[in-house]
């Protein structure tokens, strides 16, 4: 057991780090922070992190992805900007889940252009009666001639109004159990009748979550994704590799919050002298710094697994509950360090206060995560 980084994992996150610094960051700063980014910018962006080969991690290399391991993606992924984090793994899940549904002829049709990174690609799944269930669904889609047709609405979709590329999910039939099988689409917004509008949220505000209307939106045939058997089960491997990484784009707010307050503490002055030599403030330094530590170990041990191809279920469940309900009360603790300057706009804090909030519930609430690691240990489904 090692807990130390390789040089080559350290190389990986410094070089990270100043892409976020040099290339990321002024494009960000030259928007304001609570408007989703225009299309144009996100364009500039994905080109950026194209050439760090983020499109492709979990695509193989003999197959145009740069069979980055696991790990490492989340090492880059705890740099980034948390919104952008999300922005980049819905497209690159999306990209994944089509590699792994399509044809061949399917893939050279739809790949090229997700690889490379010229193509913002998104995935609609959840609705407004279907999120923790997605069997729940009714979105459907009806073949007709050369032509399938998608009715339903979708709703939370990471990249919505700026994607090319969506991956819908949608009910296509009914198994001998009765339960409905699920299929994936591929939509082009541009070319069909979709509407698609951004949803205010709470944090993540320069991201896209999005909601999308489809009615009678016609497209060719040859996009229903015909290779991969029931689309359900690609959800649920996909899941299992997010969640560690959304795990991580709360760590890596926290580290922020972490750094901000302990240097708040060494300057700042009561009872004539600085309030980190309080003892109540050290132990929330200490709970901050705990929260941190354990969250990217957790984080990083299940994207490990993964790489080693171990069965992942409970510990990715574990990694993102933990690290999202333990970095929310962290970074509320930072800013109760900075007293009343904590809940202020200019100190920064309540911003990644309200980005970290929103991570509990993208790839599994914090409930159905527990009830994932309920099943592993047990064996025994409690979700119904
Ligand atoms: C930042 C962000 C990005 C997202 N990106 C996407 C995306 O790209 N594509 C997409 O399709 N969706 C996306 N989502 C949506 C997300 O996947 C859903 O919001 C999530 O699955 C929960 O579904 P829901 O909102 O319908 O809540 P519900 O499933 O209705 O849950 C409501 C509450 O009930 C609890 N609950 C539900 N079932 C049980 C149970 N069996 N036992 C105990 N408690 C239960 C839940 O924990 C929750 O507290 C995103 C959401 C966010 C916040």
């Amino acid at each position: 057991m090692d807990f130390q980084l390789s040089e080559e994992q350290n190389l990986v996150r410094e070089s990270a780090i100043s892409m976020v610094e040099l290339d990321i960051q002024p494009i960000l700063n030259a928007h304001p922070a609570d408007r989703p980014l225009p299309k144009a910018a996100m364009r500039e962006l994905f080109a950026i992190t194209a050439r760090q080969g983020l499109m492709a991690p979990r695509i193989p290399p003999t197959e145009g992805g740069v069979g980055m391991k696991m790990l490492d993606y989340g090492l880059i992924f705890e740099c980034l900007p948390a919104w952008f984090a999300v922005s980049i793994m819905a497209h690159e899940v999306t990209a994944a889940r089509i590699f792994a549904e399509a044809t061949a002829e399917q893939r050279r049709s739809f790949m090229p252009g997700l690889l490379s990174g010229q193509n913002i690609a998104g995935s609609a799944t959840s609705e407004p009666g279907a999120g923790s269930d997605p069997r729940g669904m009714t979105t459907r889609v009806e073949v007709d001639g050369d032509s399938a047709i998608i009715n339903g609405r979708k709703l939370w979709v990471s990249n919505g109004t700026v994607a090319d590329i969506l991956a819908v999910t949608c009910i296509d039939g009914v198994d001998a159990k009765g339960r409905n099988t699920l299929t994936r689409v591929v939509v082009e917004p541009a070319v069909c009748s979709v509407e698609i509008r951004d949803i205010e949220t709470v944090g993540l505000q320069q991201g896209h979550l999005s909601e999308a209307r489809f009615e009678d939106c016609r497209v060719p045939a040859k996009n229903v994704l015909s290779a991969g058997g029931d689309a359900a089960r690609m959800l649920t491997v996909t899941w299992n590799g997010n969640r560690p990484l959304v795990g991580l784009a709360a760590v890596g707010l926290t580290q922020k919050a972490f750094d901000q307050a302990a240097n708040y503490a060494g300057v700042r002055e009561q009872f004539g002298k600085v309030i980190a030599g309080h003892q109540l403030v050290q132990r929330n330094l200490a709970d901050i710094e705990t929260a941190i530590l354990s969250s990217r170990l957790l984080c990083y041990r299940a994207l490990d697994m993964i790489d080693r191809g171990e069965r992942e279920n409970g510990a990715a469940a574990m990694a993102k509950r933990h690290a999202t309900k333990n970095c929310e009360a962290a970074i509320s603790l930072a800013m109760q360090v900075h007293g009343g300057m904590g809940i202020t706009r200019e100190a920064g804090l309540e911003q990644l206060w309200r980005d970290v909030r929103m991570l509990s519930v993208p790839d599994g609430t914090d409930d159905i995560l527990t009830l994932i690691q309920g099943r592993e240990i047990t064996g025994i489904a409690a979700f119904r």
